[in-house]
Formats: C-alpha cells, sequence, structure tokens
C-alpha cells in the first residue's frame, strides 16, 4: 500500500492491552476494579470459551454444563458486583462502571455469559431502584454470594416486564400482568391473586424469585406496580418452556407462567391504604424508568466488547490467510501479509476497530456518569421528599433549577479568564443543579449507548465476520466471530428494541440543559481541534453544528402539507434525528478518550515508551469515525431538511422562475459566461432540461446548505487518517495465539 513514509513514521507497535484502557477508561487507580477485570476474565476465556468451543450453544436448554457456569460467577465477584458491603457485596458505591466492565469481560468471549452473568441484577434492579429497605435487605443479601464457610446457595433472580401477545412487548403502557385481593382479613395484610404469563424471561429455568410488572384487575388496588414472587409461594410458578433461541445460548430464556399468591408486602416499594384501597407507593412504570435508566448501558458495552475482540482473530487470518500455497513463500509478502497486501481489508478493519473504540468510549463514560449521577439522585429523592414535592410540582420546581444548570453549563464553557468564578462555585455548590446537569446528559447517552452500540454494532459485526470469508460463517471461527454476530441482534433487542431508545432520544434530547451542554460540547471540540487537529474533532463540531441546526430548523418547520415536522407521532423526523446525535455521542467519546490518553499516558510507566506511536494510531481511529459519523450526519440532516419540501415540477409556477434562453443571450454581451451559470434553461419552444424539475432552491435554508458544504471540506484529512491506521494495522506485533480456546 502506498503510504508515504513521513505519514506513518511512529505507529502502534503492539494491540492494546489493559494498561491502554486502563487510561482512556479512567481505570487507573481503580485497583479494585482492576482485579474485577482480571477475574472476569478468567472465567469468560477459562470456562465460558471451553463451554462456547464444545459446542454449548447448540442447545437451548439448560444444561448442567451451562447451570455450572453460575457458580464461576459467584466466585469471580461478577454476581456479587451489584451489593453493598452490608448486604454481602464486595463494592462501596455506585457501581455502573463495574457492571459494564463485568459486561465486557465476559461479552468479549460470549455475551449470552454476559447476560446470564448480570440477569440477576436486572430482577433485583426494581427492589434496589424502589424497593422498602426491608425488601432490599432480604433479596440483596440473600443473591450475594455465599461468604467463604456459609453453607448457602445464592438466589437468582429474574425480571418479568415482556408478556405474550396480544400484550407483547416493552411498551410499558400494555400490561397483561394481573393483580386481585384474594383475601383481606381485618387488621391483617392483604393477600394478593397475582397472574401474570412472561414472554422471553432470561433466567427463568433457575430464578428464585421474579420481579413482575402488573395491572390492578381489582377496584380494592389502584394502578399498577410491580411484584416480587417467590419459587415457594402458594399456586403455580411454571417456569414454562425454554425459548428456541438463535442468540445467547448460554443464557436460560423462557416463557414462564405465574398464578400465585403473595402478601400485600411484595409490592415494589410498598402501598398505602387509602379509603379501602391499596395504592401502590410506585407505578410498574415509574420502577421500570428507574431501572432502565442504567442497564441499558452495560447491554451496549456487550456488543463493544465483541467488536474490539473480533480485531485480533481478524488481523491473524489475514496473516495467515496464503501461507502453505505455492505461491506465497516465506519472506514474500503475500506470505507475510496475507490478504493484508490489500487495502479493502485493512480499511474495512480499521471501521470495525474505530466502532469498538467509539462504542466503548460511549459505554464506559455514560457509566461514569451514572456513577457520578447515582449519589446525586439520592439527594434529589430527599430533598423533595423533605419538601413534599410530587408530581407537577416537581416539574416547576425544577424550572428554576434547570435555569440555573443551563447558566452553569454556559459559564463552563467560557474560557476561564472571562468566567464568574464566583458564580460558577455557589452553582457547582448546588446537588440539585449537578443533578439537573448529569440527569439531563444520562437520559440521552443511555439510550443512544443502547441505540448506536447495539443496532449499528450488529452491522459493523457484520464486517468483522465479512473480514473472515467463509471461515465467518462457520463454528470453528475464531474469537466465536458468526456467533457474536448473530447474538448483537439481541442486544439490540432486548431492554427495549431500537423504537424504544429512539423515542426516548426524540423526547430526551429537547431537553434544554441537555442543549445547552450540546453547544458546550462543540465549542470544546473545537477547542480539542485547535490543540489536536489530527483528532478529527473539527469535522466532528462541524457535525455537531448541522445537527443542531436541522434539530432548530424541524421545531418549526413544515412539510409540502403544512404539517409540523418535530412531533411525537413523525417518527420519520425525530427517530431519524435520534439516530444522527447517537452518531454524534459516540465519536464525541472516543475523541475525549483519545485526548485523556494522550494527556495521562506519560504517566503510565507502561504506555511511556510508545506512547506517541499509540496515540498517533488512536487519533486516526478518532478521525474515521469522527469523518464517518459526520457523513451520516449530514446525510440524515439533509434528507430531513431538504425530503418534506415537494420537489419543484415542470409547471408553469416553476418555469417562470427559470431563465429563458432568449435572455440569456441578450444578457451574455453585458456579462461574458453567464450562460454556463444558468441551469435551468427553457428554450424557445418550451423545452427544458431532461430530469425531475427545476432544481429546488430551498432559499429558506441557504444556511444549511452552507453548513453542509463546509461539513464535507471538513473531511479533509479523514483518508489519510485511515491510510496510516491502516498501514498500522498491517504491521502491528500480534501474539502467536488467541488466549482463549476456539
Ligand atoms: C433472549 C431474550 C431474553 C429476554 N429477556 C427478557 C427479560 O428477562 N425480561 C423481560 O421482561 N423481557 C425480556 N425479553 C423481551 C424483550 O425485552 C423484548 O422482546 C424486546 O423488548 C422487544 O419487544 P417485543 O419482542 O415485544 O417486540 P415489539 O415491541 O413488538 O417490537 C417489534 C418491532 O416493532 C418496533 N416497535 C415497537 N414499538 C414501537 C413504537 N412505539 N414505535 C415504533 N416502532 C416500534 C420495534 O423496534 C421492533 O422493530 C427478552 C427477549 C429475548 C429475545
Amino acid at each position: 500500500m502506498a503510504v508515504p513514509a513521513a505519514l506513518v513514521s511512529e505507529t502502534l507497535s503492539t494491540l492494546p492491552g489493559d494498561d491502554v484502557r486502563s487510561v482512556m477508561w479512567r481505570l487507573e487507580g481503580r485497583y479494585d476494579l482492576q482485579m474485577l477485570i482480571q477475574s472476569v476474565r478468567q472465567v469468560a476465556r477459562g470456562p465460558v470459551a471451553r463451554l462456547v468451543a464444545e459446542g454449548a450453544r447448540s442447545s437451548h436448554d439448560w444444561t448442567e454444563q451451562k447451570n455450572a457456569l453460575l457458580e464461576h460467577y459467584d466466585a469471580c465477584g461478577a454476581t456479587g458486583v451489584f451489593m453493598e458491603p452490608h448486604q454481602g457485596g464486595f463494592l462501596e458505591g455506585p457501581k455502573n462502571l463495574a457492571m459494564a466492565l463485568v459486561a465486557f469481560e465476559l461479552a468479549w468471549v460470549d455475551a449470552g455469559a454476559a447476560t446470564g452473568a448480570l440477569a440477576g441484577h436486572l430482577g433485583l434492579s426494581p427492589i434496589h431502584e424502589r424497593g422498602t429497605q426491608e425488601q432490599q435487605d432480604r433479596y440483596m443479601s440473600l443473591s450475594a454470594p455465599a461468604a467463604p464457610g456459609e453453607d448457602r446457595k445464592p438466589w437468582r433472580g429474574a425480571f418479568a416486564l415482556t408478556e405474550p401477545i396480544p400484550y407483547v412487548g416493552v411498551d410499558t403502557g400494555m400490561l397483561g400482568g394481573k393483580v386481585s385481593v384474594a383475601r383481606w382479613e381485618p387488621g391483617q395484610e392483604p393477600v394478593l391473586k397475582v397472574e401474570k404469563r412472561g414472554r422471553f424471561i432470561t433466567n427463568m429455568g433457575f430464578a428464585n424469585f421474579v420481579t413482575a410488572a402488573v395491572d390492578s384487575a381489582d377496584e380494592r388496588i389502584k394502578g399498577t406496580c410491580m411484584v416480587i414472587l417467590e419459587e415457594g409461594d402458594p399456586g403455580t410458578f411454571d417456569r414454562g418452556t425454554p425459548t428456541k433461541k438463535l442468540v445467547h445460548q448460554l443464557s436460560s430464556t423462557s416463557d414462564p407462567i405465574f398464578s400465585l399468591e403473595v402478601p400485600a408486602s411484595r409490592i415494589v416499594g410498598g402501598y398505602s391504604v387509602k379509603d379501602g384501597v391499596i395504592v401502590p407507593r410506585w407505578s410498574h412504570d415509574e420502577i421500570i424508568a428507574a431501572v432502565f435508566k442504567h442497564t441499558r448501558v452495560p447491554v451496549g458495552v456487550m456488543t463493544a466488547a465483541k467488536l474490539l475482540s473480533a480485531v485480533e482473530p481478524v488481523i491473524r487470518y489475514q496473516r495467515g490467510r496464503f501461507r502453505g500455497a505455492q505461491q506465497a513463500r516465506p519472506g514474500s509478502p503475500r506470505y507475510d501479509l496475507g490478504l493484508q497486501v490489500r487495502e479493502d481489508v485493512l480499511h474495512r478493519l480499521v471501521d470495525v476497530w474505530a466502532t469498538g473504540e467509539a462504542a466503548a468510549s460511549l459505554g464506559f463514560s455514560t457509566s461514569r456518569l451514572f456513577d457520578e449521577l447515582d449519589p446525586l439522585e439520592k439527594v434529589k429523592f430527599q430533598t423533595l421528599q423533605e419538601k413534599g414535592i410530587t408530581g407537577r410540582a416537581e416539574l416547576r420546581y425544577f424550572k428554576d433549577v434547570n435555569a440555573r444548570a443551563v447558566e452553569l453549563v454556559k459559564l463552563r464553557a467560557k474560557p476561564e479568564a472571562e468566567r464568574d468564578a464566583a458564580r460558577v462555585a455557589e452553582l457547582e455548590a448546588d446537588p440539585l443543579v449537578r443533578y439537573a446537569i448529569l440527569d439531563s446528559a444520562g437520559a440521552v447517552l443511555c439510550p443512544a449507548t443502547k441505540l448506536w452500540n447495539t443496532g449499528h454494532g450488529a452491522t459493523v459485526m457484520r464486517e468483522a465476520v465479512a473480514l473472515m470469508g467463509g471461515y465467518g460463517i462457520t463454528e470453528d471461527c475464531p474469537g466465536f466471530l458468526g456467533h457474536k454476530w448473530m447474538d448483537a441482534q439481541l442486544e439490540a433487542t432486548y431492554e427495549g428494541p431500537e423504537a424504544v431508545q429512539r423515542r426516548q432520544l426524540s423526547v430526551c434530547m429537547q431537553n434544554e440543559v441537555f442543549l445547552a451542554q450540546l453547544d458546550a460540547w462543540t465549542k470544546e471540540l473545537r477547542h480539542i481541534a485547535s490543540e489536536r487537529p489530527d483528532t478529527g474533532a473539527c469535522n466532528l463540531a462541524s457535525a455537531f453544528v448541522l445537527w443542531r441546526y436541522t434539530y432548530d430548523h424541524l421545531q418549526v418547520a413544515t412539510d409540502a402539507t403544512g404539517q409540523k415536522l418535530y412531533q411525537g407521532p413523525r417518527q420519520g423526523v425525530t427517530f431519524a434525528l435520534s439516530d444522527a446525535l447517537a452518531w454524534l455521542m459516540a465519536a464525541r467519546s472516543l475523541v475525549l478518550d483519545v485526548v485523556e490518553l494522550e494527556q495521562k499516558g506519560a504517566e503510565n510507566a507502561v504506555l511511556a515508551e510508545g506512547l506517541p506511536g499509540l496515540v498517533r494510531f488512536y487519533q486516526d481511529l478518532s478521525h474515521v469515525q469522527c469523518a464517518r459519523a459526520s457523513g451520516e450526519v449530514g446525510r440524515i440532516c439533509a434528507e430531513l431538511v431538504y425530503g418534506y419540501n415537494k420537489h419543484p415540477e415542470w409547471n408553469a409556477d416553476a418555469q417562470q422562475a427559470c431563465w429563458e434562453a432568449r435572455e440569456l443571450d441578450e444578457l451574455e454581451d453585458l456579462i461574458p459566461g453567464i450562460g454556463s451559470c444558468a441551469k435551468d434553461v427553457i428554450e424557445a419552444g418550451g423545452g427544458h432540461p431532461d430530469k425531475a424539475g427545476p432544481c429546488a432552491h430551498c432559499s429558506s435554508v441557504a444556511d444549511f446548505a452552507a453548513l453542509r458544504m463546509k461539513l464535507d471540506q471538513c473531511l479533509t484529512g479523514a483518508r489519510l487518517a485511515k491510510d496510516r491506521a491502516a498501514e498500522a494495522l498491517s504491521k502491528v506485533m500480534i501474539p502467536e495465539a488467541l488466549d482463549y480456546p476456539v
């Protein structure tokens, strides 16, 4: 491949290891998390990989061998990661980053294993987020792995929201599960009857308890709620038949049937009795909103892990492809480089790698954000409770908080010398202001992670499979790439398919506090670009500007029939814009991580020596990703801005606006060359160019055209970056063999 030597002076020498990840994902100094990574990795690349290699994925049933993995998850800390130390866990404080790391390590080998290890936490999540203290202590402690010397089996939980047709889906407004009062003796705890049929419920093959969403079927119970069902409750606890999954076969899934009697104290979060009616403290959708706020991030991280795990097997395959053939003698380029003598395989692998990095950066930065947000959320909760603020009053209260949050975001975006430092300190001292900022960002970043990492990730995972040729779609493919491709579709589906994430994005991205941050991030990217032009940050900043222009335009624009464009039911508009935003969020996260690598890498003794080459390579990946993101954003925004106008036809009105050939001939004497500038010229006989109609002018969006053109021009250098990254891939040293069985 012809890349000028000057462009590749320093680059990647070996595949990045934990030291690189530690810096980029801010794990430096987090020895607890680094130990967790190592112990989970041993399980992933040991028992899990062996089971996959032995063909365990070819059965749907929850077999003895699969069941044995649960004890490995307990032993390595994957199941205990969710609990507080006093409940049998080992990590103090928020655990979002820790859970994402567990998901990453297990999904590097098999995402079903990751799901199997983490689904218990999903079952516990309603209790963790909204349960009473007694509920929390009971179920967390029961679910914690047994301590040394303790003789008990940990409980396993499942989460049952989705129900069978016709009450399917995570559209939480639809519920078929019912709760009624079975018995209610005076002065006694009411006994409830719960009827629920679950659909596709993870962990159901062995769960000891289930948190299930149900609706009232009794006038003595108000609204909806979630209830905790236990295996030993009187009635039917039928696990149902296993789902014949094509994916994630290392997790257990089935369609259970529950018909049980439980005490009313099993209502998650408790209840009160008003005028003889049981009023659950939390409705099922309030609980689910709190649960899904975090739990979708590790799912996105799973797909990221798979993309990054594909790099090494693909390089090994490409390099060795022709070895053994007569035409490929040792020492020849074909022998040494195999397929890598060709540019295409390298470029495509660069795309896979860059996508994986961006997905991981997005997932881990969002996990970190939630770790910061969690304690603030508790403060918010307490503050509102103390003030007795609920429902719509909360919205009113937050009007003022949000205004101050916007002020703080704007102040922080100013150069330090121009900031009112005292005011910044004052605003920063208010936990609710900090909460509003982080919460509005998290509400966008969580669905963006789930949507982009899994949806676009699945498409790119296909590319990784394609790079292995026929081998890619065999069970023998090193790194199990074919399985990983297929599995990615489930990650894009469960905990809400793409539509659910887009719907959340299209609402949350309208938050003024988020939009203020978006503007601040644009400035930040320009600043990064001024110091590190090779990151692609400038290109990305232009894409941010184009997105913002389009967003503002769509708020007021109408289509050719006069209908408003940005409105809930118009998913063609809002969902497309959500997709574009997710591209931006992912590329931005990678840029920030690459800056971190450059700034902090030197402090890490292992990295310091080869740092310039490493940073150069990562900047190239980032540049490639920014270019790809801005291309997508440009395309989506252009379709939205232009696409809802009716294209002009050759009718009388439109022709009126065109030049006539006669007029041009006359003007040519005065302004030589004018004829060649006019595109739509009507001939003397009324003839016109052979196309749909005169070119659309869309003069009302001339600014958009200028921004779009600028964005395209900002791609300058992106392909050079790709060439450099590709060249690096053809030279990087890889280990002799993959470190897990194939
Ligand atoms: C292996 C596996 C494990 C699972 N584990 C669990 C579990 O543990 N607990 C649990 O409760 N559930 C679980 N599920 C269920 C899972 O969450 C749902 O299958 C998933 O959320 C999709 O819902 P659905 O199947 O009803 O599809 P639907 O909601 O019917 O979606 C079908 C299509 O319609 C689109 N769509 C849906 N709603 C809209 C809308 N409003 N606007 C536009 N488009 C829309 C979707 O994007 C999708 O393309 C699991 C599923 C599987 C396959």
